[in-house]
């Protein structure tokens, strides 16, 4: 059967092959009690992370390359995916964290309906999905967690070779915006949260994205603002190769500040290390 169920719709027979997203199923490159995603999501620190090998994009600024074009992990099948599910909720996981199975999205929702977690289901992705890939898994998600990259499709075309990211975007956050705001003290319990990193150069289109953003999230829709871009020496982009400057963060932060988001998340200089990408092996 020829695949086509996300945006970029390369018509593999992933029966036989893999697609342009590196993968023909579920490859697991790593599971662990992850320490570093947002205090409203692990109050513990302990989000029980699931981190898949493959994706739909190829951002040349990807920190986990070896894992994005599925060079690494280990292949399973939903019933075994269930039990890691399992395992990792059995040792005190805040969440289950499925951080990028877009292009499995079937497969992970027959793991999810077999290993039926008690801990909010999160889908953390790069937000480059259609509806009809998040209504497969959307009867088992409870936390909707996409990234919004880019606004301008010049921008998205240079960076992640897609230039209608944002019109995927934009259409697969109003789907997940649907979902009603539930939190238990600050432990978001469902609803949609958005993160944005914060790029070199870049900072007109990350207000562009804010003001499309205070249009269709909710009012109390946690918005992280992440300044943790990391230089991965990508010599075909010399204007990549630095960090994002204070001066630059603090122009988005201000003008977040100025539309009236009242759950911003910020970080802190030091977030933009290589300590805090997962080791692999
Ligand atoms: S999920 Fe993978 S195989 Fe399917 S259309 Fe997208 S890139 Fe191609």
């Amino acid at each position: 059967m020829n695949c086509t169920l996300c945006p970029v719709a390369c018509g593999a027979d992933r029966t036989k092959t893999c697609g342009v997203c590196g993968t023909s199923g579920i490859t697991v490159a790593k599971a662990y009690l992850h320490p570093y995603e947002e205090p409203f999501l692990t109050p513990n620190k302990k989000a029980g992370a699931i981190f898949f090998g493959g994706c739909s994009l190829r951002c040349c600024f990807c920190q986990n390359y070896e894992v994005s074009r599925a060079m690494r992990g280990r292949k399973m099948t939903p019933q075994e995916l269930a039990e890691v599910i399992r395992s990792l909720e059995g040792a005190g996981a805040d969440c289950i964290d499925l951080v990028t199975c877009d292009h499995v999205a079937p497969l992970v929702a027959e793991a999810l309906s077999l290993a039926a977690p008690h801990v909010p289901v999160v889908f953390n992705t790069g937000g480059y999905c259609t509806e009809e890939q998040l209504k497969v898994i959307a009867p088992y998600v409870d936390i909707w967690l996409p990234d919004v990259k880019f606004y301008s499709p010049e921008l998205s075309q240079r960076y992640t070779g897609r230039r209608d990211y944002f019109e995927y975007a934009s259409r697969a956050l109003a789907f997940m915006a649907k979902t009603p705001i539930r939190r238990e003290g600050e432990q978001l319990l469902a609803g949609v949260a958005v993160r944005h990193l914060v790029m070199p150069g870049c900072t007109s289109d990350s207000l562009m994205i804010l003001d499309f953003l205070k249009e269709v999230l909710p009012p109390d829709a946690p918005l992280s603002l992440m300044r943790q871009y990391t230089p991965m020496g990508t010599s075909d982009y010399p204007e990549l190769n630095r960090r994002v400057t204070a001066r630059e963060y603090r122009r988005v932060v201000d003008y977040a500040l100025a539309l009236g988001f009242s759950r911003l998340f910020v970080q802190e200089k030091d977030s933009a290390e290589t300590s805090y990408i997962p080791d692999w092996d």
